[in-house]
């Protein structure tokens, strides 16, 4: 397996730069998602890769290997990469069997039979279809076709495997039933992985790190407990989930015994105390990030430590697992989620509780 390294990385459509001096380095055997909305050059930059796209400046290697460089005018093009790809659409041969169409980028390249038979069989173990391998394309699945598009991007042993949307085609269980098997299969085969969704849960299940971009830029790179729970900035927070996002001031910051910051902060007819990752001076402004799950609903008074609102129900709504509920204050509505069997009253005052160690504060 191989590392994927891109440094100033950009790609213009005449006026319009889709992909914006990316810098980004995928250790090998590492699961990378590249994550962003729509538009925000997530699927250029894989394409860049893949060699389907030329980068217009910055180099891109594979392993130890530059496989092009736009300073250089040097390209090495896709068939000579060692990539498996897999895409949304599937692209399984309707008129091939599942035999033939993990066989196919084989028989393409004059393999022998032995091989080809033995290859396919393999790569067809892997995803448990090699009982299948006889059936026409049409009579499987979409979970099943999907799982022969993988074995066909791995009957190469590629060193990198792309990924663009792979299971968006896919129904909401059957998506993170594959989305499992898909990334067992990643980890006993230690395979360097780079995935593009816009499903932010998808890329915290599957994903060693998630990039987050926007506007063809990298806003922050990390594993996603970190990018969850401390992003760097307020369109990462917003991103993830729908948290609760006040207006602070900063009225003192300390070092905390970690590797963070603890702060005193003062909103609109609140107070408390959060952290944030770097040291910011009295007076600095700030938006707060407390997760919905984070938030607890107590009886009115006060609460000892962390952060506190005052406020009244205005919504319940029941989602299974969890009731949704929403809390107007006079700073803003806070939504908080509580475990379904909370019984909770419209209208009843309440105090909205958070401790400091999942309020975290970012510069605004
Ligand atoms: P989506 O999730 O919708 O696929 P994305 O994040 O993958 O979005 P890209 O497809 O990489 O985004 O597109 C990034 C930007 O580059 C967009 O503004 C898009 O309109 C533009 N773009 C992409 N391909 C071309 C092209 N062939 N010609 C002109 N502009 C393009």
């Amino acid at each position: 397996m191989a590392s994927v390294t891109l440094e100033n990385v950009s790609r213009m459509y005449g006026a319009v730069t889709a992909v914006d001096h990316v810098n980004l380095k995928i250790r090998s055997g590492e699961f990378v998602t590249l994550l962003g909305p729509s538009g925000c050059g997530k699927t250029t930059t894989l394409r860049m890769v893949a060699g389907l796209e030329k980068n217009t400046g910055g180099r891109i290697s594979i392993g130890d290997n530059v496989v092009s460089d736009a300073d250089k005018g040097y390209f090495v093009p896709s068939e000579r990469r060692r990539l498996g790809m897999v895409f949304q659409s599937y692209a399984i041969w309707p008129h091939m069997t599942v035999f033939d169409n993990v066989a196919y980028p084989l028989r393409i390249r004059r393999r022998p039979d032995s091989e080809i038979r033995d290859r396919v069989m393999n790569a067809l173990r892997l995803v448990e279809m090699d009982q299948y391998a006889d059936r026409p394309s049409p009579a499987l699945s979409g979970g099943q076709q999907q799982r022969v598009a993988i074995a066909r991007a791995l009957v190469f042993e590629p060193e990198v495997l792309l990924l663009d949307e792979p299971l968006s085609n896919l129904d909401a269980r059957l998506r993170t039933q594959m989305g499992d098997e898909f990334r067992a299969l990643q980890q006993r085969l230690k395979i360097t992985a780079l995935y593009v969704t816009h499903d932010q849960s998808e890329a915290m299940a599957l994903s060693d790190r998630v990039v987050v971009m926007h506007g063809g830029k990298i806003l922050q790179v990390g594993a996603p407990e970190d990018i969850y729970r401390r992003p760097e900035n307020r369109q990462v927070a917003a991103f993830f989930g729908t948290p609760n996002l006040l207006s602070a001031t900063v009225k003192d910051c300390r070092p905390n015994s970690g590797q963070y910051y603890k702060l005193d902060v003062e909103g609109q007819g609140w107070s408390g105390e959060c952290h944030a990752a770097t040291e910011m001076p009295r007076g600095t402004d700030v938006t707060v990030m407390v997760r919905p799950e984070n938030l607890q609903i107590r009886e009115i008074g006060a609460a000892n430590g962390g952060l506190s609102w005052s406020g009244e129900i205005s919504q319940a709504i029941f989602r299974g697992p969890h009731r949704s509920i929403m809390v107007k204050t006079p700073a803003q509505t806070l939504h908080v989620e509580t475990p379904s069997l909370a019984d909770v009253g419209i209208g009843r005052p309440v105090t909205v509780a958070a401790p400091s160690s999942a309020a975290w504060a970012v510069r605004n």
